[in-house]
């Protein structure tokens, strides 16, 4: 039940390990990014630097099917190659994560509904 959200929490973890701290300049380490909460097709991480502590923020990462329309039909096994794949495409950057800190932190304990559907796409 956890391979599918771990793969692609994995691939989240080397994601943000490509990123480096914007306060001191060390690279993010899997110690540093905590997954939040699984979503159907979503997951909310946070990630922190583990050298100098201070957060980067709290990212919603799309998964791929869910209930609904998907646009993209990602594979439920992440590869080394699919890892690469996902780093290059925008389905998280680093603005998106600095952008998600601030949507979260206006939010309160029914923040869930205000979850964006990453899904969404206009031809359903
Ligand atoms: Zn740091």
């Amino acid at each position: 039940m956890g391979k599918f959200y771990g793969g692609n929490f994995q691939a989240i973890q080397e994601y943000f390990q490509q990123k480096f701290c914007r306060f001191c300049s060390n690279p993010f380490t899997s110690e540093g990014i905590e997954l939040l909460r699984e979503e159907p097709g979503i997951l909310v991480v946070r990630v922190g630097c583990s050298v100098c502590g201070r957060p980067l923020g709290v990212a919603i990462v799309g998964t791929g099917p869910k209930t609904g329309q998907t646009k993209q039909k990602s594979p439920f096994d992440w590869s080394k190659r699919d890892n690469e794949k996902f780093a290059n495409q925008p389905a998280i950057t680093y603005d998106d994560v600095l952008a998600a800190h601030e949507f979260f932190s206006g939010l309160g304990p029914d923040w869930s509904k205000h979850l964006p559907r990453t899904g969404r796409s206009t031809g359903s």
